[in-house]
């Protein structure tokens, strides 16, 4: 499928650029430092109508598609991937309510994400499941009018900052992944407790949590879908989130290579301008090669979500999609580290940050062997 950028979508790529550029640039090496999740940056993404930019009108977004947040993802992460963890994070958290929630739910939850005012997390892993959904230990029992949640995540993304988080859990173990329900938790619900902080390689600003539910009581109102749908309503949340990963490694890697265009031009070795090296020259090049190739298969994927939504080609593609783009994330930087030289190595530039914070492209939403799985699995059947 072939696919171009309409005026909209070009208009919001320079908005989300300029904002990226003025507003969130200047702060991205020191909430790295502090390692504090960046509230301002929150703030301007929430004042922008950037944080439900997917989200259908209806309930209060921008209804602009998921070509659009692919857009506003790959701006911020250009300069700071830990501000485009808010916006990734915030899909992964919605998408299940956009796809399997009632309409009261949606107007509930979603509207209030939608606007911005309300953050949201969602949480599957835990400490013995992983890439194994179905290992999870969570379960939802049958409590009077709701269910009682008992069971501990771990590493889970604005698990400390968010006011409803997407649970997932066993109503009942013995259907294996037919027995899996989502749920939405609230922040000050009795029962949930907010765990310790992971110390990361790289995303530093970005705030990842342990969470522990404790007899924690939530109403039959607030599980999305039928119980035994959750499975179901995960992976085509997947579908939505692994394109926006691609997204964020894309911009990632336009980050690391913009910075090496311009060193280049100004650092002097052996009485020549550095891009006077072709051996750098071929670097630059196979940089540039791979970004807009692993771009052009994120802007495909979403396009194919935006305009063929039942399309059986999304798992397949969107796998693809972040796989390629991630990995080009993690080579791009590696090698814009070598450009710079010892001073890519050091913190007073950016590259290092980029080459840590690129890392998690290739593990979260599914790691790249499991990408691997899905599109093996797709071709042969
Ligand atoms: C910073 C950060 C933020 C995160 N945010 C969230 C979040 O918001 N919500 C959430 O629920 N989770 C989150 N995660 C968890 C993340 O999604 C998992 O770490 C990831 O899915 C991998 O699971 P695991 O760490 O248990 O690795 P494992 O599943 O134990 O895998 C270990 C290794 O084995 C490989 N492997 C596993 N199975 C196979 C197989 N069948 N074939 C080949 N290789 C295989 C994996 O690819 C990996 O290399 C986050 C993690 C991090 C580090």
């Amino acid at each position: 499928m072939d696919f171009r950028l309409n005026e909209e979508q070009l208009m919001l790529r320079d908005v989300v650029r300029k904002i990226a550029l003025n507003e969130l640039a200047p702060r991205a090496a020191e909430i790295d430092k502090i390692e504090k999740f960046p509230w301002e940056n929150k703030k301007i993404l929430e004042e922008n109508g950037l944080l439900g930019i997917q989200i259908s009108e209806e309930y209060g977004g921008a209804g602009a598609g998921m070509v659009s947040l692919a857009l506003t993802v790959e701006e911020v992460a250009r300069v700071c991937a830990s501000t485009s963890a808010i916006l990734t994070t915030q899909a992964l958290a919605s998408d299940p309510l956009l796809i399997g929630g009632n309409h009261e739910q949606k107007k509930r939850w979603l509207t209030p994400m939608a606007n911005g005012q309300v953050l949201g997390a969602c949480a599957i892993t835990e400490p013995n499941a992983g890439s194994d959904v179905t290992g999870i230990r969570t379960t939802a029992t049958k409590s009077g009018d709701g269910y009682l949640i008992n069971g501990s995540k771990i590493f889970i993304t604005n698990g400390g900052v968010s006011d409803i988080i997407t649970v997932v859990t066993y109503t009942d173990k013995e259907k294996g992944h037919k027995g899996i329900s989502l749920f939405v938790v609230e922040k000050d619900n009795p029962g949930l407790t907010v765990g310790k902080e992971e110390k990361k390689l790289g995303m530093h600003a970005s705030d990842t949590r342990e969470l522990i539910f404790e007899d924690c009581f939530v109403p039959a109102e607030a599980r999305i879908g039928a119980e035994g749908d959750g499975f179901r309503i995960l992976m085509k949340t997947f579908n939505f989130t692994r394109p926006a990963v691609g997204a964020q490694a894309v911009g990632i890697a336009q980050g690391a290579l913009d910075q090496c265009t311009n060193y280049v031009k100004e650092r002097h070795q052996f009485g020549q301008p550095l891009s006077s090296f072709q051996g750098l020259q071929w670097m630059l090049a196979e940089m540039s090669l791979m970004i807009e190739a692993s771009r052009t298969m994120v802007y495909r994927v979403c396009s194919t979500i935006d305009n063929e939504p039942e399309s059986k080609d999304i798992p397949r593609l969107a796998s693809m999609a972040k796989w390629l783009a991630s990995d080009t994330a993690m080579k791009v930087t590696t090698d814009a580290v070598q450009i710079f030289g010892g001073y890519g190595y050091s913190r007073e530039y950016p590259l290092e940050r980029m080459m840590r914070d690129a890392k998690i492209t290739q593990i979260w939403e599914g790691t790249n062997q499991i990408q691997r799985i899905i599109i093996a699995n797709s071709i042969l059947k």
